[in-house]
């Protein structure tokens, strides 16, 4: 096999941390004790007992932080076994750990599977997941929809068949869930459905006042957090709780940021706010009912300055300004706030009649929050960015921070000791999220990359931009799943791209080809893993956290290296920061994505396959050498006979 690489590089030197300010004594987590769980834990696992040096490394990194009060940040390799890494002292402190994750996935994991081993030796031990209120089942809500025409009234149009078969079928899985999580329906349903059936914290009308509060699932998860050790949360719930000046989670001094490569971006995004014009219509909807008569006007001016918001964003967009308000928008947005601080009052001032004070409390809920988020939009501070992004069916207004560094270090760093790890931590994790000076310690992935997995970039394949580039990615991979048997994960960086290839490359290969989207993205990850012969064609959320062992997955292929589009106006802000963008922003970036979807590749210790990444810059490029280094020391090749050979080798049949 030849080889276009470059050269290696050693690892990071370990740095002392800086020690966290927390209110009461530290408490010790004895590292023994830890070392022997975890042993006992790994025992239990399948195929048993196999202790992994890296594993106890990060038991004890993690141990000595929580310690010390201090804040650690752990590269822990494919295979380590991360979870486990923190898991396991958690369950030793003897006081609430919560444990935030990016995906959903990850958060689901923990809780049915790596918590709940851990919790089989250390008999006591209780874990809960929480999620944000909007993601469980309102039922208050669900009893008063009623029929769909009802609808009309929050939504403020009419309401697709689709969307209105979707919230019946909710409302009978209602009777059968226990937990009433979004993420448990084994159907997809729409954000549109789903908004009718859930409410946000603001919307919410608290428990004492509500008459399903004893049976409110949001209430119970939150009761099962408060009295939870371990409590797993996702990274989004994790900023929301910052955003609200730390009301959403129970009292904690010890956190674990799993994925943490993506916490930058959720806190970003997170500690700032968005309006779209239909949050507009559907206050308006939904307050009509309780301003006095002579008032009404106040609503249709709303619903009318609702309506030229949309037409001006769509207009902006139109033109390709994402970045900032032009004129018209910006006067909208301030009107827009004028006229929901008046009806927040008209709200306040006008008590519901009995049997509506629920709907008035969700009503004047939305129009505080509304108002709050028009506010911080018409204010903008320093260090905040307002661009426009395309949601669903319009355009929304976005406020992001456009570096959270400042704000963790005032609000987060100094309140907690923490641990963040990753498959892949960027050099500049620790500055990004204002740690400062903070340990970063590496931990190789046990597995022999060397011999279970080839790299592969075809030589001779058109550039990305070359009309040529879509059918000779086509040809590569009809030629890989054919090689294969199937067994491929298409990653994409463009949706329409991936519908495209998809649909040419399904024509053409005899094994099943499965499309990101058809399925709920739970039923399609369980689709692939279950069909051995299938090929799923995915883009953005599949990158991250498919882990799919075994013979199912042969062939990760990329169809280019993932450099983010040029104008999204959060990436030009952090560019427009630094000296050299491309090198400090641009391709960190880039590659820490590479290595989270070659990462899909080798899940266990008997995985091999091929990574192809069907973009010739990874071989050629002058960036080329610091793209390789950040992924596992793969055998290269550009010879698809070497691929189909290696392939052969394999025992997939
Ligand atoms: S307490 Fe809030 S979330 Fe729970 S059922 Fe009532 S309104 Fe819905």
């Amino acid at each position: 096999v030849r080889s276009f690489d470059p050269d290696e590089e050693g690892l990071v030197d370990e740095v002392e941390g800086p020690g966290v300010e927390l209110d009461a004594d530290l408490v010790e987590v004895d590292e023994g004790a830890a070392l022997a769980l975890l042993e006992r834990v790994t025992a239990d696992l399948p195929g048993g007992g196999e202790v992994r040096d890296a594993q106890r490394t990060m038991v004890s990194l993690v141990a000595a932080a929580w310690s010390r009060g201090r804040h650690v940040v752990i590269e822990a390799g494919t295979g380590v076994g991360k979870s486990l890494g923190y898991l396991v002292p958690a369950a030793l402190l003897g006081e609430r750990v919560v444990v935030a994750t990016a995906t959903k996935n990850l958060q689901d994991q923990l809780a049915t599977k790596d918590a709940p081993l851990v919790a089989a030796h250390r008999p006591g031990l209780r874990v809960a997941t929480l999620k944000g209120r909007a993601s469980y089942l309102c039922r208050q809500r669900a009893f008063g929809v009623g029929t769909p025409q009802q609808l009309e009234l929050d939504q403020g149009e009419p309401v697709p068949r689709g969307v209105a078969t979707q919230i019946r079928r909710v409302l009978r899985w209602m009777s059968e869930t226990e937990t009433g999580d979004r993420d448990e329906v084994p159907f997809e349903v729409e954000d549109r459905a789903w908004r009718a059936l859930s409410v946000t914290p603001q919307e919410c009308v608290g428990r004492a006042q509500c008459p399903q509060g004893a049976n409110c699932f949001a209430e119970a998860a939150r009761d099962r957090a408060s009295a939870a050790d371990i409590v797993v949360v996702n990274t989004h719930l994790y900023a929301a709780h910052l955003a609200s000046g730390s009301m959403l989670l129970p009292a904690h001094r010890h956190v674990v940021f799993d994925e943490a490569h993506e916490v930058r971006d959720i806190m970003a995004t997170l500690l700032g706010t968005s309006v779209t014009a239909t949050r507009a219509r559907a206050l308006a909807a939904s307050a009509r009912a309780f301003v006095e008569t002579g008032a009404r006007e106040r609503i249709d001016d709303l619903v009318a300055c609702a309506d030229r918001l949309a037409a001006a964003l769509e207009a902006q967009w139109a033109e390709g300004r994402a970045s900032g308000l032009d004129e018209g928008a910006a006067r909208e947005l301030e009107r827009l706030r004028e006229l929901v601080t008046a009806l927040t009052e008209a709200l306040r001032t006008r008590p519901a009649e009995r049997g509506a004070e629920l709907r008035h409390q969700r009503a004047l809920g939305s129009a505080l929050q509304l108002g709050q988020d028009l506010a911080r939009l018409t204010r903008v501070g320093e260090g905040e960015l307002v661009y426009l992004t395309r949601r669903e069916r319009e355009v929304a207004v976005e406020l992001s921070l456009v570096e959270v560094a400042t704000r963790l270090a005032d609000e987060l760093w100094d309140h907690v000791s923490a641990v963040l790890t990753s498959a892949t931590i960027p050099e500049s994790l620790p500055r990004d999220l204002g740690l400062g000076e903070v340990a970063l310690e590496r931990l190789p992935s046990p597995f022999d990359f060397r011999s279970q997995a080839l790299l592969y970039v075809p030589a001779g394949i058109p550039a990305r931009n070359d009309p040529g580039a879509e059918a000779a990615i086509i040809e590569e991979l009809v030629a890989l799943i054919e090689a294969a048997g199937g067994r491929t994960l298409a990653l994409f960086t463009n949706r329409e791209v991936m519908r495209r290839v998809a649909a040419a490359v399904g024509a053409r290969v005899t094994t099943p080809v499965l499309v990101q989207g058809e399925l709920s993205r739970a039923a399609t990850i369980a689709a692939f893993r279950d069909e051995e012969a299938a090929s799923l064609f995915a883009v953005t959320s599949f990158w991250q956290g498919v882990d799919v062992p075994g013979r199912s997955l042969s062939v990760v292929a990329i169809d280019r290296l993932p450099f983010q589009v040029p104008g999204d106006p959060l990436a030009e802000a952090r560019r427009s920061l630094v000296e050299a963008p491309f090198v400090e922003v641009d391709l960190p970036r880039a590659t820490m994505l590479l290595a989270q979807g070659v990462g899909r590749l080798i899940r266990s210790a008997t995985d091999k396959g091929v990574v192809a990444v069907l973009d010739t810059r990874l071989a050629e490029a002058s960036y080329r050498s610091r793209m390789l280094r950040a992924l596992p020391a793969m055998r290269r090749t550009r010879d698809r006979a070497d691929v189909v050979a290696f392939l052969r080798s394999i025992d997939i049949s």
